[in-house]
């Protein structure tokens, strides 16, 4: 009896989830690539709450949307650099059960060379980046694994795989980004979670000009529009990880192998022969 009753509780779940989409909560919704997402899922039909710190640029965005497309659009005006203000989007993540899928997208770069850059500032940096990004994934994540759907989108960037770009701490915290995203989705997917990492290279958005970087100035430099699209197209068939300007895709599937061949060498006894000190 128990079994049959659980079994018709789920069906009923399953059947309202079918129907329902899922509300989307994005971090960075007030411009750049956050506001692109928020358009798109907006045209989706899917419900929104936006999450940054300008308010006024929120209200405008979700204003033209609501009227645009007739969806829900709640706003949280938050720092995610300050504990209290996150602790109330991590609240929302874990206790509003309409929310199935986090865009983990706001974070910013740092002007000059690691000599330049202050301890406070790398600490903002590396708080934004990475500690918020994990806790709000980390907050949503028990939720959606227990309703055995939903997905956590987190934005990382190809400096995380270039340290040669000379942005050794902005890319550090890209680096966290897509291991973690690798890490969490061997460990998600079973229980029907999807996890993507989305690695952009130079996007035309404000980003480079509060890094002091003058963004003409650069090539290759790809519009917000095309980079969103791009992302979506990866989302919508599952993929682990996205990179939208890589036009050779089998690069990454070599890279990953190479990887992947190392890994059974790693438990071992002994040193390599090239590490014993008699070699
Ligand atoms: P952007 O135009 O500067 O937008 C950043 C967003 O993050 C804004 O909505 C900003 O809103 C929000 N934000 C910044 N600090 C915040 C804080 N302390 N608390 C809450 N929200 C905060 O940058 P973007 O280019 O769209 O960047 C989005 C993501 O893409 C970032 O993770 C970035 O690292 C990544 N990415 C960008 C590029 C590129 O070339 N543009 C390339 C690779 C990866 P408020 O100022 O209103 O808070």
């Amino acid at each position: 009896m128990m079994t049959l009753i659980i079994n018709i509780v789920s069906m009923l779940r399953k059947g309202n989830a079918m129907t329902d989409k899922p509300t989307v909560l994005i971090t960075g919704a007030s411009t750049g690539i956050g506001a692109a997402y928020a358009e798109r899922f907006a045209r989706r039909g899917h419900d929104l709450v936006l999450v940054a710190r300008n308010t006024a640029r929120m209200e405008a965005l979700a204003d033209r949307l609501r009227r645009d497309t007739g969806v829900t659009i709640d706003i949280v005006a938050a720092d995610l650099v300050d504990p209290a203000e996150r602790a109330v989007v991590e609240a929302r993540l874990r206790d509003d059960a309409r929310i199935g899928i986090l865009i983990n997208n706001a974070g910013a770069s740092l002007a000059g060379t690691f000599l330049d850059q202050t301890a406070d500032d790398i600490d903002r940096l590396v708080a934004l980046n990475t500690t918020a990004l994990v806790r709000l994934a980390h907050a949503v994540a028990p939720r959606l694994a227990q309703a055995g759907e939903g997905a956590i989108v987190n934005i990382g960037s190809v400096v995380g795989l270039a340290p040669e770009f000379g942005m050794p701490v902005y890319g550090a915290t890209k680096s966290f980004v897509l291991h973690l995203s690798q890490a969490l989705s061997l460990q998600l997917a079973s229980q029907g979670v999807y996890v993507q990492a989305v690695l952009p290279a130079a996007t035309r958005t404000e980003i480079w000009g509060h890094a002091g970087v003058d963004v003409d100035t650069l090539s290759g430099v790809m519009e917000v529009d095309d980079r969103v699209d791009a992302a979506l197209v990866g989302f919508d068939r599952r993929e682990i990880v996205t990179i939208p300007p890589l036009h050779d895709g089998g690069q990454w599937t070599d890279f990953e192998a190479a990887r992947q061949a190392m890994i059974p060498g790693f438990a071992q006894s002994r040193p390599a022969d090239h590490y014993l000190a008699s070699a």
